[in-house]
């Protein structure tokens, strides 16, 4: 079988590369730029053309940006989505998060519906943003719950990046309740994702968001004061990459929303879990008595849903830790 992966240059993107090549699958990414594109064909020198390629989307926000990158020969069956902007560099709300995030979502669905028609599902990388509701916690989270968020309030620069998230799952559902395709979707929603860097990263400067954390721990910076941990779950990238593509492989996980979560964590916790295992990082890190945050009273997390149809087994936060800092001194942390 054969799938277009949008976004292929970023972190979660190169984990489902290295899966969907390993499960037999033909593959195209979508990237912005030709450079880009090589250096994911330069990773993996042993994937033909057939196997692996891309093609270009500048902008994903544009009209029509997917019109011509849903065509192949031989067509696809599967697509996965994940490319939508990560950052917290807001300028204008609408144009750098909301725009690419829900006019991305919509072109792809409305490409794939004209010119697609041998796509079978579409996956859509949400996010525990859409799920959250920051203002008033439920007792348990689970694909049951919506992040309540207005556009209005997506405006506050702090809010946009998950409204953005909201609105582009929303308008997922939509558009296959109102059009009804050929294809059906599922989304995978992950909270704050750590793991190893396989995508070519520039320079650490240019780490992805949801791992900037451990690059700041391991280079002094939360030496002073451990700054307040935010959102206490996470999941590691290559069970969420996992997730992604078995959400194409298991029939009944269509029309399904998978929240991916493997526990919770605190900055704390990371800090202890480093002093533990990389002692040499020792110099770098705050005191052990440094307070933790984690709530003791802390909402649950229902994962079941992920762990029973798609038969997730979720990586402990040690293993995860260990092994994205040693992918950070690799490339030079
Ligand atoms: P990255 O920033 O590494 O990946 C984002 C990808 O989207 C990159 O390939 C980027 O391209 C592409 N992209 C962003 N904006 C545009 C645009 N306007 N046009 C075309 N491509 C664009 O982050 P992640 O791998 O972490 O994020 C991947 C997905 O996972 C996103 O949908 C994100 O919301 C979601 N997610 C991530 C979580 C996390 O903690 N990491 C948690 C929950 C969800 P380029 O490299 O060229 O900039």
């Amino acid at each position: 079988p054969k799938v277009l992966l949008t976004g292929g240059s970023g972190f979660i993107a190169a984990h489902i590369v290295d899966i969907l090549l390993s499960h037999g699958f033909d593959l195209v990414v979508t990237v912005r730029s030709e450079d880009k594109g090589k250096r994911i064909l330069q990773a993996h020198p042993d994937a033909s053309k057939d196997k692996l390629s891309f093609v270009i989307v500048k902008d994903v926000a544009q009209e029509g940006a997917f019109d011509e990158a849903v065509k192949s020969d031989p067509p696809f069956d599967y697509v996965l989505h994940t490319a939508s902007p990560f950052h917290f560099n807001v300028q204008d709300p609408v144009k750098d998060f909301l725009d690419p995030a829900i006019k991305g979502t919509t072109g792809i669905l409305k490409a794939i519906k004209a010119s697609a028609p041998s796509v079978k599902r579409v996956v859509i990388t949400s996010s525990f943003a859409a799920i959250v509701n920051a203002k008033k916690h439920p007792n348990v989270y689970s694909e049951q719950n919506w992040n309540p968020v207005t556009w209005e309030e997506a405006m506050d620069h702090s809010n946009v990046y998950r409204a953005s998230k909201t609105f582009a799952e929303k308008a997922a559902w939509d558009f296959v309740e109102k059009e009804k395709p050929n294809f059906d979707i599922a989304t995978i929603n992950p909270p704050l994702v750590f793991g190893p860097i396989v995508h070519y990263l520039n320079s650490l400067e240019a780490i992805n968001t949801s791992n900037q954390r451990l690059r700041n721990i391991i280079q002094g910076q939360f030496k002073a004061q451990i700054p307040p941990t935010g959102t206490f779950t996470w999941v590691d990238v290559r069970d969420v990459a996992l997730a992604h593509v078995r959400a194409i492989e298991v029939e009944k996980a269509g029309g399904q929303r998978f929240f991916v979560t493997a526990g919770y964590f605190s900055n704390k916790d990371l800090v202890d879990i480093i002093r533990e295992n990389r002692p040499q990082l020792e110099s770098k890190l705050p005191s052990n008595d440094s307070p933790n945050d984690l709530p003791a009273d802390i909402y649950k997390i229902d994962n079941s849903r992920s762990k029973e149809v798609l038969g997730i087994k979720y990586r402990p936060l040690k293993e995860t830790i260990s092994d994205t800092v040693d992918s950070l001194l690799k490339v030079g942390a």
